[in-house]
């Protein structure tokens, strides 16, 4: 008789593969800002996220604090932080030392990004990277150069992906390809740019594949519960926002129905997606958790770890959204 095949020997193999759950931050502007992140971080870490990400400005405008929450959540919480990094106004000297610098406080996971051009629109400093794939190929260079330290292990790279196509790019296809080049130069996963059409990650998914990229694109997701915040968004990232669901954003009559209208329609979204074959979701908090958890708690992820939610932490969130 022959042996178990591998795929026999470890039968859940085959089985569907858990849903991930992410959260991104931004590092706080002010002691006051940081006070509630913090009580934003303690409700998130109760759901048992894979990882938190953290935000970087442009031209490493708030690498201090960047660099000071990503150190506090490694030392003070069990949460794993992904790292933002832009490259653009940056030499590859300066990026070298923040890379290793995010090495030297434990993170293991950088999402490699471009960031946006200067608001001037001046031209980025002489000798800065071009564009993330370039930082991508910098921090495996870093990796290669620290393996011992790392225990021969990798650094996660992520990468920005787009549903809908880039402010600067000729064509969607176009962006496709830059994904491609990006997993060419040893990008481990892809997370979307918000979108507000649920189609958009299905058609990106598929024309990703079509095109041979193979690593996981992950859904970022926002709440979709506040007009403000979804027409700011959408000027900055040029996604415009469904006039549909503002218009139904405006005509609720109070916060809690607004809230309503809003969790739902992130739910059919993220929902699209999931059903799309997303293998996981990363939710834009903006540093408030109510929202988030609203979502999440109608979402009902197939999750391994059971999250340690409970009664009183989904009552102060609501007592923080009603405030
Ligand atoms: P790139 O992939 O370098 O693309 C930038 C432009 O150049 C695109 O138009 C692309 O088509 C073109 N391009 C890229 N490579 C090539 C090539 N080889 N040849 C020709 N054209 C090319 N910004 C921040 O400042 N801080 C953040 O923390 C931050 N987090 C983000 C998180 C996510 C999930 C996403 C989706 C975006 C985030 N951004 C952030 C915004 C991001 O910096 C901007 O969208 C930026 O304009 C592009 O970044 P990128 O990494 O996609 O750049």
């Amino acid at each position: 008789m022959s042996p178990p095949s591998l795929i026999d020997a470890h039968p859940n193999l085959a089985g569907a593969a858990p849903v991930a759950l992410s959260y991104e931050l931004f590092p706080p502007r002010s002691p006051a800002a940081a006070d509630s992140l913090w009580t934003t971080i303690g409700e998130l870490e109760a759901t048992d996220p894979d990882y938190v990400s953290v935000t970087y400005g442009a031209s490493g405008s708030n690498r201090s604090t960047a660099v000071e929450l990503i150190n506090r959540l490694v030392q003070e919480t069990t949460l794993r932080p992904l790292a933002h990094l832009t490259c653009v106004g940056n030499s590859p000297q300066e990026l070298a030392e923040i890379i290793g610098e995010l090495l030297d406080v434990g993170v293991r996971g950088i999402l490699a990004l471009r960031g946006d051009q200067p608001k001037d629109g001046g031209n980025p400093a002489d000798g800065s990277l071009r564009y993330a794939q370039d930082l991508i190929e910098l921090i495996r260079r870093v990796e290669q150069r620290r393996s011992a330290l790392l225990c021969a292990g990798k650094v996660a790279v992520g990468v920005a992906a787009y549903p809908t196509r880039h402010p600067e790019s000729p064509s969607e296809a176009h962006d496709v390809e830059v994904l491609l080049a990006k997993q060419r130069s040893g990008a481990d996963f892809a997370i979307t740019q918000v979108f507000f059409h649920t189609e958009q990650y299905a058609d990106l998914l598929a024309r990703a594949r079509r095109a041979g990229v193979t690593i996981p694109i992950i859904p970022g997701v926002m709440p979709l519960t506040s007009i403000r915040r979804l027409t700011r968004l959408g000027e900055l990232t040029g996604v415009e926002p469904d006039p549909r669901l503002l218009e139904r954003l405006a005509a609720a009559g109070t916060d809690t129905e607004r809230l309503q209208v809003g969790v739902s329609a992130t739910v059919d979204l993220a929902n699209a997606a999931l059903d799309a074959g997303a293998p996981g979701i990363h939710l834009y908090t903006f540093n408030e958790h109510a929202s988030a958890l609203e979502v999440l708690d109608k979402l009902a992820l197939p999750r391994p770890r059971a999250a340690r939610h409970n009664t009183s932490r989904r009552t102060a969130a609501r007592r923080q959204l009603a405030s």
